[in-house]
């Protein structure tokens, strides 16, 4: 076996889950949402599959997704993308991984910044590259130019950034974007962008992609993924948008890897990201007001809640809370003594540097989330403190 795979385990959303399902335990760990998804996009699926081909779509994706995808951020970010600059990818994870396999070789560094989505690091490695981590710290995980400019050497090509962020729930702020650029500007290096919760955002915040920024728009990969935005986790529809040249590299890495994706998938996701704002500021309210079910739930019942501007997951702070374990022993110990299973978040670190912090999915009924706050409150009460 190679060794990156010798030596790893299976993902954690993946084990949390199936204790889940072996105990019955309620699942706040991996992100996904309990509701079927929106109706008119799921029949659009149907009707695709039943009225148009369903043989081998164009590789770089149906042309019509691949329009709607450039129309899109044309309308929502202000982006000036050509269908030709998008390619429809099986899901974010492949747009990442095809995108690392065409732009990494052998010895090539690339900055990741933790906590950081569990596949990045073994991806890098597995395409030959090196990884530089930088460790963002709680409560606030915010970039420096500092721990940025420490991370990069003459071998450094990529930086990748996940903004905003899984598991902080941050956006990445302007200043922070700028700080990137200037770094990637300096150094010639590509930033590869997974901005998979570009649409989950709260608060009236702003996601800001970095390919718009003045000197990026020819230096950046940006990710995207169908899953998020119309909470369809199973569908692995995404897309990686670049320049020309760029996203042929990056198409041939896809070519050879899933090659192309269920077409009457590709129909309806076509279909739903022509919807009006209102249905994009319709679906955030909901998560939003999700959000704050949780997160007022378990602030009563004791736990130190860090803020979330995005994403599905909000965090609680096992130390702020009084609570004197760590994270890992605590989501153990809630599995078998509450029956909620959540994700410690020393995972999204290669050394566990954060070991403190737990998240919580909260794209979850009211019936859900109100037994898990009152699971949880049970929990807390019997630890002293
Ligand atoms: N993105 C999801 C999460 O953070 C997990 C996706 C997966 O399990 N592959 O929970």
């Amino acid at each position: 076996m190679n060794p990156t795979y010798a030596k790893m385990g299976t993902t954690i959303f993946e084990k949390m889950s199936a204790i889940a399902r072996e105990t019955g335990a309620i699942n706040l760990g991996q992100g996904f949402p309990e509701h079927p998804g929106p109706s008119e996009i799921l029949n659009a699926a149907a009707r695709a599959l039943t009225e148009r081909s369903n043989q081998y779509p164009p590789m770089a994706g149906l042309p019509e997704l691949r329009r709607a995808v450039a129309d899109h951020y044309r309308r929502h970010q202000g982006l000036d993308l050509t269908p030709d600059e998008v390619i429809v990818t099986s899901g974010a994870t492949e747009a990442i991984a095809a995108t690392l396999l065409a732009l990494i070789s052998t010895g090539d560094e690339v900055v990741l910044i933790q906590p950081l989505y569990d596949a990045y690091l073994p991806l890098v490695e597995r395409a030959g590259g090196i990884a530089r981590l930088v460790t963002l710290e709680p409560p606030h995980w915010r970039i420096t130019a500092e721990v940025i400019e420490q991370a990069i050497t003459p071998k450094t090509r990529l930086l990748l950034l996940n903004s905003p962020l899984n598991p902080a729930g941050t956006i990445a702020s302007a200043e922070e974007l700028a700080i990137i650029a200037d770094a990637c500007i300096r150094h010639d290096l590509i930033a590869v962008c997974d901005e998979v919760w570009e649409h989950v955002i709260f608060d009236d915040s702003r996601h800001i992609p970095l390919i718009s920024l003045p000197g990026m728009r020819e230096r950046t990969v940006k990710i995207g993924s169908a899953g998020k935005i119309f909470s369809v986790t199973g569908w692995k529809v995404g897309w990686m948008c670049a320049a020309p040249p760029l996203a042929m590299a990056l198409a041939r890495a896809h070519q050879f890897l899933t090659f192309t994706t269920p077409p009457n998938l590709q129909w309806a996701v076509a279909e739903g990201l022509a919807k009006d704002d209102s249905w994009f500021a319709a679906m955030r309210a909901d998560y939003q007001r999700s959000r704050n079910l949780l997160s007022a739930g378990l602030s009563a019942a004791g736990y130190a809640m860090l803020p979330s501007a995005a994403t599905w997951f909000i965090s609680a702070d096992l130390t702020a809370s009084g609570i004197a374990l760590d994270d890992v022993t605590f989501c153990e110990r809630i599995v078998r003594e509450a029956g909620v299973v959540a994700i410690p978040v020393s995972s999204f670190y290669a050394e566990q540097q954060v070991r403190t912090i737990v998240r919580f999915c909260f794209c979850k009924s009211d019936a859900t989330l109100d037994a898990g706050i009152e699971r949880l409150a049970r929990f807390r009460e019997t630890l002293s403190g």
